[in-house]
């Protein structure tokens, strides 16, 4: 506590007044751009590596940057995520929605620990609520990666903003990442089907009215991937690629 109270110390007096103005500039009229879902990991600061500010972008962060699939809402059992693409696609016309992993995730070093049967039992489950949410959510995750059973040469396919809008993913081509960052991977681009899933974001998907894209942040490095559906990869986002990526996102999503 000691650590953040100085914090706010030093906010009040480096960063208060600028903020409230900004504060001031979008009361009336706040116009996010995107939804950001992240991971809950600590090294992970997504307004920071964007250097997006206030009003700008929604954030949710969970551990594993999971999109719970829209069959898990059952009646009014549901969980913060939809109701975030609620808040931003429906309520605000967001029309981006990102999903941003990363490596190292602590999340997905789990799941993959859990892919046995013993650690994910259900004895297992009941005392653990973090082994429960990956579990459950990301067993699409899991089920995508086991799939190709460590042939990573293999492409795998996932479906995005409708279910005719397959993509194709080379996972880690370069083989620079371990397993469990592969895996991490691989959990970033199922969350792009999972947010499909929900039908009060149906029309707006069908329409080309919304867009989901995958970002993934290498921590070791700072590297930042945007997930290219014409490379079919992630590819780092830098002064050489900055170009070409943004003309793949103007074409596609324009
Ligand atoms: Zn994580």
């Amino acid at each position: 506590m000691d650590r953040i109270l100085r914090g706010i110390m030093r906010y009040r007096v480096l960063d208060r007044a600028s903020m409230v103005k900004q504060f001031e500039q979008v009361r009336d009229n706040p116009v996010p751009k995107a939804i950001f879902y992240s991971c809950m990991d600590s090294r992970m600061i997504p307004t920071r590596f964007t250097e997006t500010s206030v009003g700008d972008m929604f954030v949710v962060r969970n551990a594993g940057n999971l999109v719970p699939h829209s069959q898990a809402f059952v009646d009014e059992m549901t969980s913060c995520e939809p109701a975030g693409l609620e808040l931003s696609c429906v309520l605000n016309d967001v029309k981006h929605i990102i999903v941003c992993g990363h490596s190292d995730c602590k999340a997905m070093n789990l799941l993959y620990k859990l892919k046995s049967d013993k650690e994910s039992s259900i004895e297992q489950r009941r005392i653990s609520p973090l082994k429960s949410w990956l579990c459950t959510h990301g067993k699409s995750s899991l089920d995508k990666f086991l799939d190709v059973k460590g042939n990573f040469d293999k492409p795998i396919v996932f479906s995005a903003e409708t279910p005719q809008r397959k993509f194709v993913a080379y996972i880690d081509p370069e083989n620079n990442f371990c397993i469990e960052d592969k895996l991490s991977q691989v959990n970033t681009l199922q969350q792009l089907q999972n947010i499909a899933s929900y039908g009060m974001l149906k029309k707006r998907l069908e329409r080309h009215d919304l867009h989901i894209h995958a970002l993934w942040f290498d921590i070791y490095t700072g590297d930042i991937y945007y997930f290219s559906r014409r490379a079919k990869r992630f590819l780092i986002i830098d002064e050489s690629s900055y170009e070409i990526i943004l003309a793949e996102i103007r074409r596609y999503y324009s």
